[in-house]
């Protein structure tokens, strides 16, 4: 947790790790859990100042607070997160209040006038973060990296329980 690393993905470790829950290391969820539902005004998100329609909140136990990352070509950077706007998101939205610290993460979509939210799974928020570093050219990105982009989210909507 301390390093914000996956370390495996075996079912070995996963049933070892099992009741290690509040120890070094915790258990990625498998699954994402669209939210249809998610309140997040213009305002709100603008609130953010985030440079991408495209970002993952999540609570770090070690630094004892939500902290907001997003993609970007350099791989995944954090941004400064006002506490009072996690509250007010946490207040419009009590499903917040069930996100796993560490492990999972509120997953924004809002490109290209898209209006997605989910709990996802940590891994899957690098992934997406791992794409557009690995995708992106220039200074728009260029079409693949938003093609990939496209995709992952059709995945994850496909997949989600
Ligand atoms: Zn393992």
């Amino acid at each position: 947790m301390a390093n914000r690393q996956a370390v495996c993905a075996c079912d070995a470790c996963a049933l070892r790790f099992a009741n290690v829950l509040d120890g070094r290391f915790k258990l990625i969820p498998r699954d994402a859990r669209a939210l249809p539902g998610f309140r997040l005004s213009e305002e709100e998100w603008g609130a953010f100042s985030l440079p991408i329609n495209l970002a993952f909140f999540f609570h770090s136990t070690p630094a004892g607070k939500v902290i907001a990352l997003y993609p970007s070509p350099a791989g995944a950077m954090e941004s400064l997160l006002p506490v009072t706007a996690w509250e007010g998101l946490v207040a419009e939205n009590p499903v917040l209040a069930s996100m796993e610290s560490d492990v999972e993460a509120l997953l924004v979509n809002r490109v290209n006038g898209a209006r997605q939210y989910f709990l996802a799974p940590m891994d899957a928020c690098y992934e997406l973060a791992g794409l557009i570093r690995m995708h992106w050219r220039g200074l728009a990105g260029g079409e693949a990296v938003w093609a990939e982009i496209g995709g992952f989210f059709a995945k994850l909507e496909a997949n989600h329980a």
